[in-house]
């Protein structure tokens, strides 16, 4: 590989080659980042938690820049049509590969916005996405900004979303009007809010007149308290605005997102707050999982500049000697340590990018499958799972037949099977984009500044890395820290319509390793088939005191099954990407220049990950499956399958060479071998080991892979400057 990869690489991989909306999107979106953002931080905006006159201008920047209106329906002011994922993915991606508080200034935007475009009424979604939407040439207005409330003060709201502290009560109903409603919330922690021209609030009823809970729409100009709060003081993200707001105002009871009907005197909403924030928020998190992985792969070319550029004006380092060419990456340690960076930022990208263009294809779908219910007169998220179970059969059925089986094709031609089908895989992309990408990417963001030394740690590191590491802490606590998306996982993984999809993605692997076998699916496949041996292992096995292991209050075997699947979705998700590149590469001029070295060096870089993803998977799984298990001691029971050395002095007669093979031999004064116990045994679990010997072996190669990504990495070219300022 020549140079690093460049845009017709990118668009090939995430899918967006034939998106020229998409396209222009990120050009501008990469134009404001390397400009306007970039200059805010180099200049020390981040030092102020206020919102100040310069971060406000940023926001126009967006404007200008079509980001803004990247969010709205073209009759609502924007420009895209259709879904919206990938396209505001590939903006905040933009953003975050400067700076994650931009990002998520334009995210929280689209955040308070989105429970008005996934639930609102139409009148709703009208008002407030083109009061939001950027003014148009010659029109003389500001556009709305809003702010999305659900975090409560403590001991509220936080992780559990069910904890509402904000009451809803009915402030006054007269006869054939609409009811003015209460709203008493006090927010924490609440993106965009200085200065907000509107809220979307999650509240429950304090009365008896309204059912259950819902989010309203609050404006600043409405009657009563719109009280912005005091800024919270963050380490981080500081060019997005925070606060602690307060509000207690009269609204019309038209502001609940979604409409209600009234019901024997009952205000009842169409939806309740967690309905609300369930579909709001599987979409915006995969975004904020891609903005860790922006980071991450922004990281690279700043530490190759560092690393070669180590040496030079030492005495005895000149031109043309490997000290001044070469600096630190003469040593294999740096090298593959930014190979692991490097991996892991590429599948965190496919992944990321994955789920964006999987929620693409699935929100027309679902409105369809909606669409249908409701004609059956099936409205309602309990009512809807029960009328899907057939659908969800016939989906298993499906997966279980050839790809070319005319009774699969007919089955998937079914819309209610194409909604469950990628349904059950959003529901594991979402969660472990946002848990994976953000958590094990911050943790990669260390790595990414410690091989910057001590110039990493300071305000003059390039790239911005040190703020890039603390920003991709917040990225993995807000919109629900990693416990909320474990816990997510544990139950969406275990579906059997996911479970049939891993199947045959094992199959997909192993096919892909005939022709690709340098891509590490073969190992992950078979570090795929160990997990699956491991859940259903777990589901049924028990520990020592007879408890069920997989369970949903037992956090530590569910959650680390959780992690360990983000391990390998991303891996697979980062492999695919490879073959679509290798695959559609040749037919795009600027693309296919170099392609081979591109592809060859992408290869061995999801090799290193398959081969990482299949180490957590071997670690997680062999810890659950022994760790519950009590280790036999030296006593009677421990002791019943050993021999002792008088029993082997005398099958050594018969048997020769038998003592060689016994490990735990009892001597003739109880006396034993020094350690723990007798070696476990392996009842039960002899697939296990078999499972785990071959994954041992899956690995040939990853290392092989790594040093020759290490070589490259050692010799591709980087452009003269950073592509923005320090
Ligand atoms: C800069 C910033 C901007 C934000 N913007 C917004 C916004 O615009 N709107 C908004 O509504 N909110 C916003 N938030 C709030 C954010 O979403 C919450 O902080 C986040 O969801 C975590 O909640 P918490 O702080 O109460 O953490 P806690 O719930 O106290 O969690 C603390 C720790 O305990 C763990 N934990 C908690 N419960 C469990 C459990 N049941 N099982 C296992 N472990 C558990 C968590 O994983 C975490 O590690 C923002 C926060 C910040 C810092």
């Amino acid at each position: 590989m020549l140079t690093l990869p460049g845009d017709a690489v990118r668009q090939i991989q995430w899918r967006y080659s034939d998106r020229y909306d998409l396209q222009m999107l990120l050009q501008s979106a990469r134009g404001v980042a390397r400009t306007t953002v970039a200059q805010l931080v180099a200049s020390g905006e981040r030092n102020t938690h206020e919102w100040t006159p310069a971060k406000a201008a940023m926001l126009e920047a967006f404007d200008r820049a079509g980001i803004t209106a990247a969010f709205m329906e073209p009759e609502e002011g924007g420009f895209i049509v259709g879904p919206k994922n990938l396209a505001l993915a590939l903006a905040a991606f933009e953003l975050a590969w400067v700076d994650g508080g931009a990002a998520t200034a334009s995210l929280a935007g689209f955040l308070a916005l989105a429970p008005i475009h996934e639930r609102g009424t139409a009148e709703q979604a009208q008002r407030y996405m083109s009061l939001s939407a950027p003014p148009q040439p010659g029109e003389d207005r500001k556009p709305w900004r809003g702010a999305f409330v659900l975090t409560e003060p403590i001991p509220y709201v936080g992780v559990d979303t069910g904890m509402l502290s904000g009451k809803l009560r009915v402030a006054q109903w007269n006869d054939r009007e609409e009811p003015m409603l209460l709203v008493d919330k006090r927010g924490r922690f609440i993106t965009n809010i200085a200065f907000a021209n509107f809220v979307t609030a999650a509240v429950n009823s304090d009365d008896e007149r309204i059912k259950g809970s819902c989010v309203v729409i609050l404006e600043d100009t409405d009657e009563g308290v719109f009280d912005h709060g005091t800024a919270t003081k963050k380490l981080v993200h500081q060019l997005s605005s925070t606060g602690d707001p307060i509000f207690n105002m009269k609204v019309p009871a038209s502001r609940i997102v979604g409409g209600y009907t009234v019901k024997g005197g009952v205000i009842v909403p169409n939806f309740s707050h967690a309905e609300v924030i369930e579909a709001v928020f599987r979409r915006t998190r995969v975004t904020v999982g891609l903005m860790t992985a922006a980071k991450l792969l922004s990281a690279i070319e700043p530490v190759i500049r560092y690393q070669r550029g180590r040496f030079r004006g030492a005495e005895g380092a000149r031109p043309g000697t490997v000290r001044y060419e070469q600096g630190i990456q003469q040593r294999e340690d740096a090298l593959h340590r930014l190979v692991d960076v490097w991996a892991a930022g590429e599948a965190a990208a496919s992944l990321g990018f994955a789920a964006a263009r999987l929620f693409d294809e699935l929100d027309p779908i679902e409105k369809q499958k909606t669409a249908i219910l409701a004609e059956h007169g099936v409205t309602g998220g309990r009512a809807e799972m029960k009328a899907l179970r057939e659908s969800e059969k016939l989906a298993i059925e499906s997966l279980r037949l050839r790809a070319d089986d005319p009774r699969r094709i007919e089955i998937e031609s079914d819309p209610l099977v194409q909604y469950v089908l990628k349904d059950a895989e959003a529901n594991v992309l979402c969660p472990a984009t946002k848990l994976w990408n953000t958590g094990h990417g911050a943790n990669m963001m260390r790595e990414a500044v410690s091989l910057m030394g001590g110039y990493g740690i300071t305000e003059d590191c390039p790239g911005f890395l040190a703020s890039k590491w603390m920003d991709a802490q917040l990225e993995a606590t807000y919109e629900g820290p990693e416990a909320v998306q474990r816990r997510q996982l544990t139950i969406t993984m275990t579906s059997e319509v996911f479970l049939a999809q891993i199947r045959i993605w094992i199959r997909e692997m192993r096919h892909i390793a005939t022709t690709h076998p340098g891509t590490g699916a073969c190992a992950l496949a078979s570090a795929f088939e160990m997990w699956l041996w491991t859940l259903n292992h777990l589901q049924t096995a028990t520990d020592t005191k007879g408890a069920k292991l997989y369970h949903g209050q037992r956090q530590g075997v569910t959650f680390p099954m959780a992690d360990a699947l983000c391990w390998l979705v991303a891996s697979r998700a980062q492999i695919l990407d490879t073959l679509e590149l290798a695959a559609k590469g040749p037919f795009d001029p600027v693309a296919a220049e170099g392609l081979d070295g591109t592809v060859q060096f992408l290869s061995d870089l999801c090799h290193v990950q398959a081969a990482a993803a299949a180490g957590e998977v071997s670690r997680i799984s062999a810890e659950l499956v022994f760790g519950y298990r009590a280790h036999p001691g030296w006593n009677e029971q421990g002791c019943s399958l050993c021999f002792t050395s008088v029993e082997l002095d005398e099958l050594e007669q018969t048997m020769p060479g038998i003592s060689a093979i016994a490990v735990d031999t009892i001597g003739i004064e109880g006396t034993h071998p020094d350690k723990a116990g007798p070696c476990a045994g392996c009842t039960g679990v002899t697939d296990f080991l078999r499972l785990q010997n071959r994954l041992a072996g899956c690995l040939s190669g990853s290392r092989l892979a790594k040093d020759r990504a290490a070589e490259t990495v050692s010799k591709v070219m980087i452009p003269e400057a950073l592509d923005y300022p320090a």
